[in-house]
């Protein structure tokens, strides 16, 4: 797919992967709408859309509510008539499983997860009663293929993901819809920062190394114009750069 006058919407635009994808993607001349439940942070994603010459707009979202999601797409078509590129990106961490209080773990199903679900149907039904087709990428992470003993609610959300994400390739040869999962290793983004510099500095040491989020943008923006790729779960790593993980075909 060429990127050039595409529309696209990204959700967690407003930060680390997310916002360096909005600007990879608006550099390279498309239009994109910021969805994010940090306005302030969407904004910020939008004007530096802007400033780099590129066409951003900030919208709040909060992905957890469907009517949210539909309208940050409908917002897509009604500035730019259009809908393209879903980047299903917004994604939160954090869990103590064994605690008393369920809230925060059901809550990074419902945003890593059951957002993911609701936003790929959502885009499904919206490209296919345009007709033209479309590309759907939804974050997952290293941590969807691989155990992950100090996360493992989070590790089962991006699981979920992989796998719905591969259970959708058949949309390629049907509607013309390719829905892929991008599965980075980890990224300098708020999100880890949140553990703390030095935890950071621990599991960086850990992993061999650590991502910068352009490089996880450079990864979707390949799976996006990489039109044979239907079904794949790209997975980027610090010492090996790009590769997918085994697909399964329809
Ligand atoms: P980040 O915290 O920098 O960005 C996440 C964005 O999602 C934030 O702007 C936040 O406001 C937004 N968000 C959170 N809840 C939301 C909601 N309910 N509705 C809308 N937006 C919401 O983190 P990041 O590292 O850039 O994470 C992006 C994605 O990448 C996530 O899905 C994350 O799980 C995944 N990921 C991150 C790493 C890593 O090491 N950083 C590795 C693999 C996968």
């Amino acid at each position: 797919m060429e990127i050039d006058g595409k529309v696209a919407v990204v959700t967690g635009g407003g930060s680390g992967i997310g916002r360096a994808t909005v600007l990879e993607l608006a550099r390279r001349g498309a239009r994109v709408i910021v969805a994010d439940i940090d306005e302030a942070g969407a904004r910020e994603t939008a004007d530096l859309a802007a400033k780099a010459g590129g066409m951003a707009i900030a919208r709040r979202c909060d992905v957890t509510l469907t009517e949210d999601l539909a309208g940050a797409m409908a917002c897509a078509y009604e500035h730019w008539g259009a809908l393209d590129i879903v980047f299903n990106n917004a994604g939160i961490a954090g869990e103590d499983l064994f605690a008393d209080d369920p809230g925060p773990w059901q809550r990074i199903i419902e945003i890593n997860l059951i957002a993911v679900i609701d936003g790929t149907r959502i885009a499904v039904r919206e490209m296919r009663r345009s007709g033209r087709g479309g590309v759907i990428i939804n974050t997952a992470s290293m941590g969807g293929l691989l155990p992950m003993p100090d996360s493992p609610v989070y590790a089962a959300s991006k699981a979920g993901v992989v796998n719905f994400t591969r259970s959708l390739a058949y949309l390629a040869e049907q509607d013309r819809i390719r829905v892929n999962a991008i599965c980075p290793t980890f990224t300098d983004t708020p999100l880890v920062r949140r553990a703390g510099d030095a935890r950071v500095e621990e599991v960086a040491k850990l992993v061999g190394g650590i991502l910068q989020p352009e490089d996880v943008a450079a990864g979707v923006i390949e799976l996006i114009e990489d039109d044979s790729r239907a079904g794949a779960i790209m997975r980027v790593t610090v010492r090996g750069g790009r590769d997918y993980a085994r697909e399964v075909r329809p």
